[in-house]
């Protein structure tokens, strides 16, 4: 028998089923509470009665998802969460402590279709898109670790304004492209900021640059963050690293990058790899790179992280050294551009940018 995932019900549906099972509606208002906590099972669901708890785990499932790994780093500021949905297919997670709060990259498809030659998580395909629960429930997992975690030792965060067990950032960064499951991605911000009050200008979303979706963001109009992985300044060199450069040209994606932060005046994030060929020889990186980048981002209100290339064993590129990122960077700064180099969170753990992958 199927399992019915009680996180996917409505309110008056998850009232039916529990009057259905002989119980108070009262209830569903508790499995409810519970649910919005990211219960992972009936068993926390400490003010039922055990007998109604061992009814429901015989019927019943509580999240779209459920855990099967979590991976903690070796300095306890990232865990990664591998999970698995109901179709089987597995996705990934990572909850980011950090000094301005907690922050969850999550992912929104599983698998990817983008094929760039530098990351893990589209080497397998894509096999398909998230749902808006789907992605929601990955939050409550991040939220879950941060209730029932208790490292007493783990500094308490400076600015005080987030709870230190509350997720405060989301990040649509993990597995996936966003723009291509957008409509999921927009439903999936809605509720995050109506049901669990993140704010609009805490919630990022990454994308490779699908300029239809990026108009669909414009045509929401929420004043969230857009961040473009750029990775190339020019489409020749981009299209070599990024098959979507085939399909967009960086000033049809900037265009329309510009449409959607010149909305709230928000600042633009490029996301810029910083690669080397299996040689060590650079393919980005070089001087010229860095003027043509300059050019794209004159006068802008944007900002371009740096991200030293993570390895990923089936890839053969390389990561420059520190002094030629700081030769790179050096080149932005003079010219005015705000930029900054992006602090790997998780290697360890395989979870930073790019390392996200069904590894078994
Ligand atoms: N598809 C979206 C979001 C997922 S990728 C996008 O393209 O933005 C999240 C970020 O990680 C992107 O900037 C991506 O280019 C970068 N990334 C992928 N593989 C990487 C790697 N091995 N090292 C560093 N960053 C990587």
């Amino acid at each position: 028998m199927t399992k019915t995932i009680l996180f996917n019900l409505t309110n008056s549906e998850l009232e039916k089923f529990v009057t259905d099972m002989g119980q108070p509606k009262f209830r569903a208002k508790q499995i409810s509470e519970w649910l919005s906590r990211g219960a992972p099972d009936f068993a926390s669901m400490k003010n039922l009665p055990a007998n109604l708890r061992n009814d429901l785990d015989a019927c019943a499932q509580t999240l779209p998802l459920r855990v099967v790994r979590r991976l903690q780093s070796a300095d306890g500021q990232t865990t990664k969460f591998l999970l698995e949905l109901n179709d089987c297919e597995q996705i990934e997670c990572v909850l980011m402590r950090t000094s301005y709060g907690n922050s969850v990259c999550v992912s929104s498809q599983a698998g990817c279709a983008m094929g760039c030659r530098f990351c893990a998580s589209t080497l397998l395909g894509l096999k398909r898109n998230l749902t808006v629960n789907e992605i929601f429930a990955q939050i409550l997992v991040a939220q879950w670790e941060l209730r029932t975690d208790n490292f007493a030792d783990r500094p308490i965060r400076p600015n005080g304004d987030a709870n230190n067990n509350d997720v405060s950032h989301i990040v649509v960064m993990g597995t996936g492209e966003p723009l291509q499951n957008t409509q999921n991605v927009i439903g999936f911000i809605e509720r995050a900021n109506h049901e669990m009050g993140i704010g609009w200008r805490r919630i990022t979303v990454s994308t490779c640059g699908i300029v239809p979706g990026i108009d669909e963001l414009v045509a929401w109009g929420r004043p969230i963050n857009l961040a473009i992985s750029l990775h190339a300044p020019n489409d020749e060199l981009r299209r070599k690293i990024m098959p979507i450069a085939n399909k967009y040209s960086i000033r049809e994606i900037m265009d329309a990058a510009w449409r959607f932060t010149d909305l709230h005046n928000r600042q633009l994030m490029i996301e810029y790899i910083l690669l080397g060929d299996a040689d060590g020889n650079p393919v980005n990186t070089t001087t010229e790179c860095a003027e043509q980048l300059v050019e794209i981002v004159r006068g802008k209100n944007c900002m371009v992280n740096l991200i030293p290339w993570n390895a990923v064993s089936e890839r053969d590129w390389t990561s420059p050294s520190g002094n030629a990122v700081h030769r790179f960077q050096d080149i932005l700064i003079k010219n005015g551009v705000h930029t900054r180099i992006r602090r790997e969170r998780g290697t360890d753990i395989g979870s930073a940018c790019g390392q996200l992958r069904i590894s078994g």
